[in-house]
């Protein structure tokens, strides 16, 4: 590992300051209570509102329209980098908002060379966009498959350096995680990930702070395939057509053990879903 890809700090500080004041455009995605979908449990302040519409939660203060005027630095920024941070979440998002039979599929862990290309003939074969969920030693390891990601239209998100539980670390452990991540991505694709999903599902307030930070948005799941496990291609098919419904976000594995279910299972339930009327699509932000 390069002494240079531990220090996260400077581009993204640079990144935050260019951030600043330019409107948000998530809105896609909802938060809800649920007990049983999305990991979310690790994190359930009380008092919150149990649903947060995205665009009114995302728009932003106006103070941060006038903060934007008051930012000269702002002014020389490249314009792809004139994005609003997110809001500090307190809780992530669990499904999309979006009216209409839309899902999202997404993938963590990878990338992975004995999976990951599987997982991208078959979306490309069927013309539809993902998320994957990358993790950061994966990530630097396998630049190409990030590229061809990127090259398919599919979503890069950041899932942590290297899988920590990252509920048990301190605060500068989170950034460096998740800061480490976000280099990579922005190193081999030239723009930072826009999403990020916690390790087992973990969140915490330092981590939705942090994520906020560097620019994005927590997302969960609404339906877990549970792949990991290796429950047999059919149950796994089985778990994404029973869990099928608008909004509904997917979480499946292209790394991290043997994925070959995972893979074989992609390719029974995605022509299926596709079949049902369903649009398999990636969030805008
Ligand atoms: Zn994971």
């Amino acid at each position: 590992m390069k002494k240079d890809q531990m220090l996260p700090g400077r581009r993204s500080a640079l990144r935050i300051v260019a951030c600043l004041g330019a409107a948000a455009t998530a809105g896609l995605l909802v938060t809800e209570r649920s007990g049983t979908s999305g990991g979310a449990a690790a994190t359930r302040p009380a008092g919150g509102p149990q649903i947060a519409s995205g665009p009114r939660a995302a728009a932003g203060p106006s103070v941060r329209a006038s903060g934007y005027r008051l930012q000269p630095m702002t002014a020389y920024a490249p314009p792809r980098y004139r994005r609003a941070l997110p809001p500090v979440r307190q809780r992530p998002f669990l499904r999309m908002s979006e009216a209409g039979r839309t899902m999202v599929l997404t993938f963590d862990d990878g990338p992975d060379p004995r999976y990951t290309p599987d997982i991208l003939r078959t979306l490309r074969e069927y013309d539809v966009r993902a998320m994957f969920f990358v993790c950061g030693e994966m990530a630097t390891d396998h630049r190409d498959l990030l590229r061809r990601m990127a090259d398919d239209g599919h979503v890069v998100g950041n899932h942590s350096w290297s899988h920590p539980l990252i509920t048990k670390l301190p605060p500068s452990g989170i950034r460096s995680e998740l800061g480490r991540t976000s280099e990579v991505i922005e190193d081999v694709l030239g723009t930072p990930p826009l999403w990020y999903r916690a390790p087992f599902g973990a969140w915490n307030k330092h981590s939705f702070e942090i994520g906020a930070e560097l620019g994005m948005e927590p997302l969960a799941w609404t339906v877990d395939t549970l792949d990991w496990a290796e429950p047999g291609t059919r149950t796994i098919v089985r778990r994404v057509m029973e869990g099928a419904g608008p909004g509904v976000v997917v979480l499946s594995h292209d790394a991290g053990g043997d994925r070959a279910q995972s893979v074989a299972a992609l390719r029974s339930y995605l022509p299926k879903l596709l079949d049902d009327g369903y649009r398999i699509t990636v969030p805008r932000r």
